[in-house]
């Protein structure tokens, strides 16, 4: 398209907003052979007689004189809504309206507005999927390697409130969990990560530093030379690891790069994308390409590869939409190895693991068939008990999940081997003395059957309990016992029932009722 328009003697200008776009713009130009001059502070490569400009927009808004185009090309689009974009173009559109190109590969901005505004039109070349079947981008295999609620975090604008994420991630990083993943999933991968704030990024470029791996931390301060160092560095494998606060997410560009680490939630999807874009390139020297996501970025907004419906008044997803398709896309982490995978998966590319066979309804409609395998019981008790086992959640928060959730206990639902490992370890983690007492403690403030503590510390523990009750809890069942037989008096059939007074029967006392009631508490009192 230059060349063309270089043999008719046309002018072209670039636009760019950072020193690396436009350091990578002049490397694809010089490399087609084409002549160029740079605009950006007092850069030696300027020439006015050059028929393509390459232009800072910072430098450039504040020229008096702005160069002739006849075509307008705008490297990362996404970011051209913005005011000094707008005044340039509404600059030229007045001179003498050339067509203005957007380049991108994230077309859409965090505040949701789309590129409609200034472009007529959006030419999407290929899907992420495809280029990645294609050979031209490398997709990675992403790990959920530890995980944030999200939930409740305020915004501020587009974006997450910067506050709350600091809070939010202190921990995975005191916790030591960013270099203790990297060194089991990522081990010797040219790595750099992402964090919330400079705080954060040099507390974990320390943290890999006191591990014995060479890491640096840069950030919006840090000066060119250092930058330039620092980031030559990795690339020749001097270092290992660099760590920081949204400097890399655009315009730099590392082939050879193997990991990303995202210690940043991100309500931006484009900011998402272009984060784990980083590790997606080719290489000849690439080994392998890892997303280690610690922000839950890979749930919020999908795999890097799903497809996506563009528009210029942003992104529009596929199906109906709502609450429903998004959910149905959310991937979820393997309960073995917690490379993330898609709901269909029946075993896992990463360790061979099988999922437990879950059997499909068929409905007509597709709609409909998303809907109900999304709502199937049994799916979303499973993800619920891979939920708990993942974040270390108590056994019982499962079912109260439930519950809210369907209305109903998961009684009569099948149970994944691992959750029934880990309901058995939490168990064996409890004092049983202890337990029972609590029981009692429960039976006593929700008047129940003094029964039901038996019946619910042998449901846990799989014997009856041989503990010694309190006094208060001795006084409550004499008078139950006696208000009981008063009421017995009165029926002589019941009398005549109630003469076993085996333990063996106290599983069949409670009514239904009763027993849903009581379980309801104690699920809720157990978390
Ligand atoms: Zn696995």
């Amino acid at each position: 398209m230059i060349h063309s328009m270089l043999a008719k003697d046309k002018q072209a200008l670039f636009l760019a907003h950072r020193k690396e776009l436009i350091d990578q713009c002049c490397e694809k130009l010089a490399r087609w052979g084409v002549p160029y001059s740079v605009i950006k502070a007092d850069d030696k490569r300027y020439d006015p007689g050059k028929p393509v400009q390459v232009a800072s927009i910072q430098t450039l808004i504040r020229r008096k004189v702005w160069p002739h185009a006849d075509v307008i090309f705008i490297d990362e689009c996404h970011r051209s809504v913005s005011r000094s974009y707008r005044k340039i173009i509404d600059f030229y559109r007045e001179a003498n309206n050339p067509p203005v190109i957007g380049l991108t590969a994230t077309p859409y901005r965090a505040d949701g507005r789309g590129l409609g505004e200034l472009y007529e039109d959006l030419v999407v070349s290929t899907s992420t999927r495809q280029l990645c079947d294609d050979g031209y981008l490398v997709e990675p295999r992403v790990f959920c390697a530890s995980n944030v609620e999200l939930d409740g975090v305020q915004m501020r604008g587009a974006e997450f409130d910067e506050d709350a994420l600091d809070e939010l991630m202190r921990e995975v990083i005191l916790k030591g969990d960013i270099v203790r993943q990297w060194q089991s999933k990522a081990n010797g991968a040219k790595t750099v990560v992402f964090c919330v704030n400079v705080r954060h990024s040099k507390a974990v470029a320390e943290q890999f530093i006191a591990a014995g791996i060479p890491a640096a931390h840069l950030d919006a301060k840090s000066n060119d030379a250092d930058r330039e160092k620092i980031l030559n560095d990795l690339a020749e494998g001097r270092l290992m690891v660099v760590t920081n606060v949204g400097i890399l997410t655009e315009g730099w560009d590392l082939p050879g790069l193997e990991c990303v680490t995202l210690a940043r939630p991100t309500a931006s999807r484009s900011l998402y994308r272009q984060m784990i874009g980083r590790v997606m390139r080719p290489d000849e020297s690439k080994r392998f390409a890892i997303v280690l996501d610690h922000a839950g970025c890979t749930v919020r907004h999908g795999k890097v590869t799903e497809d996506e419906d563009y528009n210029l008044n942003g992104v529009r997803r596929r199906g109906k939409g709502g609450k429903a398709q998004e959910q149905l896309n959310v991937p979820f982490p393997c309960p073995q190895c917690l490379l993330f995978v898609e709901q269909k998966t029946t075993v896992c590319p990463e360790c061979g693991y099988e999922f437990p066979k879950i059997e499909a309804k068929v409905v007509v409609e597709d709609v409909d068939l998303e809907e109900i395998t999304l709502r199937n019981p049994q799916v979303v008790y499973r993800n619920l008990c891979m939920t708990a086992i993942r974040n270390g959640y108590k056994a019982g928060w499962v079912a109260v999940r439930f519950k809210d959730e369907f209305g109903r206990w998961p009684r009569d639902l099948e149970k994944p081997p691992e959750f029934i490992e880990y309901e058995k370890a939490e168990v064996l983690s409890k004092d049983p003395e202890q337990e029972f007492h609590k029981f009692c403690q429960v039976c006593i403030e929700k008047k129940y059957n003094p029964r039901w503590v038996s019946v619910r510390f042998k449901e846990m523990f799989g014997r009856w309990p041989e503990f010694a009750a309190s006094d208060e809890f001795t006084t409550y069942q004499s008078e139950f016992m006696k208000t009981e037989s008063e009421e017995q008096e009165d029926s002589e059939e019941q009398q005549n029932n109630a003469a076993s007074d085996d333990r063996q029967d106290q599983d069949q006392i409670s009514s239904e009722q009763e027993k849903a009631q009581e379980q309801d508490l104690f699920m809720r009192s157990a978390i």
